[in-house]
C-alpha cells in the first residue's frame, strides 16, 4: 500500500513503522530482529541509506526484507549519487514492487570528492521521482529546524518545496520534547502545509547513543533524560527500562493528539521498541 493511502486510513490510527539500518554484517540477526518487530503489525519497515551502516548492501537486505511479508520503504538520499545511478536505483526499486520511498538530500559529505551536483537538496530529488516512478514519497521534517537552518521558519520554507515538489508524508526528526513537535505541526498547518506528520520516536538505550544521534541535530534533550542518564550511569539496564518508560508516556501523548504515525528508530534491536508498543497497548488499536 502507499503512503497516500496508509496514512488517509482513519482505522489505522497511530500507523507505526520501524526504521533499521543496513548492518555491516549480521544480516540474519537484524533479520530475526525484525520477525519480533513484525508481531506488532507495523505498516512497514524503513531501511536508511548511508546512515548508520557503512557499505551495506542496501538492495540485498530490502529484498530479504520483503520475503517476510513485510512492506519496505527504503530511504534514499541524492547528495552522493549522480543522476544515472539514481534513475537506475529507481527502477530497480519499482521493478521490485516497492511502492514507497523516502527522499532525501543526505549530510553534506567531508570530502567534496565525494559529491555529487545533480540534485542540491531533497525537493530536486522529490520532483525527479514523482516525474519518473508512480511511487508515493516521504521526506524528512525537522521539529526543532535542521541543523544547517538559520531559524525553524526558514527551514519550513524549505521543507514547502519538498510538499510542492510532491511529497505525501513528512517524517520527523526524533524529539524528546512532545510540545516541539505539536508546535511544528501548527506551523505547518498555519503555513497550509497538510500532509500527515509522521513522529519520529527513539528510546534512550544509553548515553552513548544518546549522544550519537543527537550531536548532529538540533535536539532538546530534557532535563529529566540528563539527570537519569547521570544516575544511572552504571546500570544500563535501568536506564533502558527509563528510555521504555519516557518513550511510552511520549507516545500516548502524541495518540491523545491524534497524530498520524509513530515511526520508531531501533538502531536494529527490537527490544525497547516492543516493550514500548505493549506498555501503549490500551491507547492504540494495534
Ligand atoms: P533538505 O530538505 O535538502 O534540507 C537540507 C537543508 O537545506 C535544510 O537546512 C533546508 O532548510 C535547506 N534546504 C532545503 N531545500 C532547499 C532549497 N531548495 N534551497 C536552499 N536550501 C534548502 N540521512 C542519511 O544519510 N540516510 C538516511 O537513511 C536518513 N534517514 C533519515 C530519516 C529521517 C526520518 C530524517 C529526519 C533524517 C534522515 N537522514 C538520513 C538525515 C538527512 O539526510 C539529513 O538531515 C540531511 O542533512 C538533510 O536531508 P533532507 O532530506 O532533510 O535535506
Amino acid at each position: 500500500m502507499k503512503l497516500k493511502e496508509i496514512y488517509s486510513d482513519k482505522t489505522q490510527k497511530p500507523v507505526i513503522s520501524f526504521e533499521v539500518f543496513p548492518p555491516n554484517n549480521e544480516y540474519e540477526k537484524l533479520l530475526e530482529e525484525i520477525k519480533v518487530l513484525r508481531e506488532y503489525k507495523p505498516e512497514f519497515i524503513s531501511l536508511t541509506y548511508g546512515a548508520g551502516g557503512k557499505g551495506g548492501k542496501s538492495f540485498e537486505l530490502l529484498q530479504q526484507i520483503k520475503t517476510l511479508d513485510i512492506n519496505v520503504m527504503p530511504h534514499f538520499t541524492c547528495i552522493t549519487s549522480s543522476k544515472e545511478s539514481i534513475t537506475s536505483a529507481l527502477v530497480k526499486i519499482e521493478q521490485e514492487g516497492i511502492e514507497n520511498i523516502l527522499a532525501l538530500r543526505g549530510d553534506i559529505p567531508d570530502f567534496e570528492i565525494n559529491r555529487h551536483f545533480d540534485f542540491n537538496h531533497a525537493n530536486e530529488l522529490v520532483e525527479y521521482i514523482k516525474q519518473r516512478t508512480n511511487l508515493s514519497i516521504g521526506v524528512a521534517g525537522y521539529p526543532e529546524g535542521h541543523i544547517e537552518s538559520p531559524d525553524l521558519y526558514s527551514d519550513i520554507k524549505n521543507l514547502k518545496k519538498k510538499v510542492e515538489a510532491g511529497a505525501d508524508v513528512i517524517f520527523t526528526q526524533l524529539f524528546f520534547d512532545n510540545n516541539k513537535f505539536f508546535d511544528y505541526v501548527n506551523i505547518l498547518r498555519d503555513e497550509g502545509i497538510n500532509l500527515p506528520v509522521v513522529a519520529g520516536i527513539m528510546p534512550v538505550l544509553s548515553e552513548k547513543q544518546l549522544i550519537k544521534m543527537t550531536s548532529m541535530a538540533k535536539i532538546t534533550i530534557p532535563d529529566i533524560i540528563k539527570e537519569k542518564i547521570e544516575k544511572f550511569k552504571d546500570e544500563p539496564k535501568s536506564l533502558i527500562k527509563f528510555g521504555i518508560d519516557y518513550a511510552a508516556s511520549q507516545c500516548i501523548d502524541l495518540i491523545r493528539h491524534n497524530v498520524a504515525g509513530l515511526h520508531f528508530f531501533t538502531l536494529n534491536k527490537s527490544y525497547s521498541a516492543s516493550k514500548i508498543l505493549d506498555n501503549i497497548k490500551g491507547v492504540y488499536n494495534g
